[in-house]
């Protein structure tokens, strides 16, 4: 995670927002090449799920919407977490995030202590309880250390319980619920009335329009509806990296289905497309896994609900969630807005509420995972280097020129004329500052899938040669070709 971080900094793909000022926890901005991987990554969701298939159309709503909608949907009284608060220093945690264990020695309770949710959590715990076992001077053998949820803390033990932060015993609160919507004010009068909602998922500007849509676009179910677009939740403890932030993107879909369909093989038909999308787009398989959830663990709208996972340094995460919601969002909709949201269907003549499947994924969570998997150090002609093994279509930059010399004139000319000339095809970049080993190496560390160099030879015959990133291997071709062999490369 380190090393991601570093390159993220380093090469300017993603950058700690308002980092002049000290930074703003759970915010961040994408630079340049950030963006340009972002960008790619959001194209190619919607090439794949709405532009290349017959059954699904786009849509794009407002971020702020009439507050009702999260009154329906149950984000207004539901959509919370529980979380804990330190009173000495004012940090709020998740109650899911953070652990207690007793400490005892020779049977003896001598304290407790306290870890947030992390791989090495157990071993973290051991130590500080070896800690304060040394701090009270006392002998003898500490018993096995158990971590348990901070939510199945008695007061009792509350008031023992150290504050992460702090160390100080008693200063945690019992676990309470606070809402992640962030809420804002819309009109000049600041009263309960105007309170509005920035919206927390996308996928209710789905259903507060699928009557609109319905009745416009001439779709017939089962048929989806998708949109990108921002989200916002006020995550009490954001963290790894953009991973966790309150500030995110998502690129969701409903698709919409009769109320008697077999949503079981649906449901399973979309896990496996969005699944095999990971993968296509250069995803490496053994870190992706499924996550079935348990009745228990389903909300009580959802029949069923499997996360894709995927592998990061900090432990295997969702990047998707694909549920079967039945009709749960259209009908508390019809009963809060008092519209008839009923579809009627021509060839069985009946009106009903369509059921939905959903497969919901964050923008800002596959780019993380794209940057994990695509990572690599190796060697090229016994030097290390970094290399991300993206695939070409997510590639920030897909071509790099470069003169051989910077102080050759013809050389300079010539690979000006080639860069201009691709660059109005792909994002290309022109690159004359020192050794090509090290140009090649910039270009690798970026993921840039090919580099062309223009040499003596080129100014003879018109060839160049064109070095793949991941082989390192080169080829010679002629100027000519450039177009037609990057097309095929770049776009396949
Ligand atoms: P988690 O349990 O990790 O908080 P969730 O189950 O609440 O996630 P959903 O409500 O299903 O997430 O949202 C759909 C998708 O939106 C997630 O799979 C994830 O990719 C993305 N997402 C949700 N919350 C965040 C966040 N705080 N930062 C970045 N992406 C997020």
């Amino acid at each position: 995670m380190e090393s991601i971080l570093s390159l993220c900094r380093r090469r300017g793909f993603v950058f700690q927002s308002s980092e002049i000022y000290g930074g703003i926890a759970g915010f961040f901005d994408y630079g340049p090449l950030g963006c340009e991987l972002k960008k790619n990554i959001k194209e190619l969701w919607w090439k794949d799920m709405v532009q290349r298939r017959e059954d699904v159309v786009g849509l794009d709503c407002s971020v702020i919407m009439h507050p009702r909608v999260w009154k329906a949907s149950g984000h207004v009284d539901g959509f919370s977490d529980p979380m804990v608060d330190c009173r000495e220093s004012k940090l709020r945690y998740r109650a899911d995030q953070l652990f207690f264990a007793a400490v005892s020695v020779g049977g003896k309770k001598i304290g407790y202590v306290t870890e947030l949710d992390d791989v090495a959590m157990q071993s973290h715990a051991e130590a500080a309880a070896q800690k304060l076992k040394a701090k009270l001077s006392i002998q003898g053998e500490m018993e096995p250390i158990y971590l348990r949820p901070i939510a199945e803390a008695s007061p009792e033990e509350l008031t023992q319980i150290p504050s992460p932060a702090t160390g100080t015993p008693g200063v945690l609160t019992a676990p309470r619920a606070f809402n992640l919507m962030f809420s804002t004010q819309v009109g000049a009068l600041s009263d309960a009335a105007s309170t509005a909602y920035l919206r927390p998922e996308t996928a209710q500007g789905i259903f507060v329009n699928f009557k609109n849509v319905a009745d416009t676009s001439r779709m017939k179910i089962p048929f989806g509806i998708a949109q990108i677009g921002r989200a916002f939740r006020n995550e009490i403890t954001p963290r790894n990296f953009i991973f966790r932030s309150r500030e995110f993107e998502q690129m969701e879909m409903e698709y919409f289905i009769a109320p008697d369909a077999d949503w079981r093989r649906i449901h399973g038909e979309w896990t496996e497309l969005r699944l095999n999308w990971y993968r296509s787009i250069g995803i490496r398989g053994e870190l992706l896994g499924v996550d079935v959830h348990s009745m228990e663990k389903l909300a009580h709208y959802s029949r069923a609900c499997t996360d894709i996972t995927f592998r990061y340094p900090f432990g295997a995460q969702e990047i998707e969630g694909i549920a079967a919601r039945g009709d749960f969002d259209l009908s508390r909709h019809r009963e809060c807005g008092g519209k008839n949201l009923e579809y009627f269907d021509e060839e069985t003549r009946s009106h009903y509420l369509p059921h939905v499947i959903e497969p919901s994924a964050g923008v800002d969570r596959v780019f993380l995972a794209i940057l994990c998997s695509a990572y690599d150090e190796d060697e090229i002609g016994g030097e290390r280097r970094i290399v991300l093994r993206l695939c070409p279509r997510l590639a920030p930059i897909k071509v790099a020129v470069f003169p051989l010399l910077k102080n050759k004139a013809d050389l300079v000319d010539l690979s000006r004329i080639i860069f201009l000339r691709l660059r109005h095809h792909w994002n290309v970049d022109w690159d004359a500052a020192g050794a090509i080993g090290r140009r090649y190496r910039r270009m690798d560390e970026i993921g840039t899938p090919y580099a062309v160099t223009v040499d003596f030879e080129s100014l003879e015959n018109g060839t160049v040669t064109v070095r793949e990133r991941d082989s390192a291997s080169q080829i010679r071709i002629s100027q000519e070709e450039l177009l037609p062999f990057f097309t095929e490369k770049l776009e396949t």
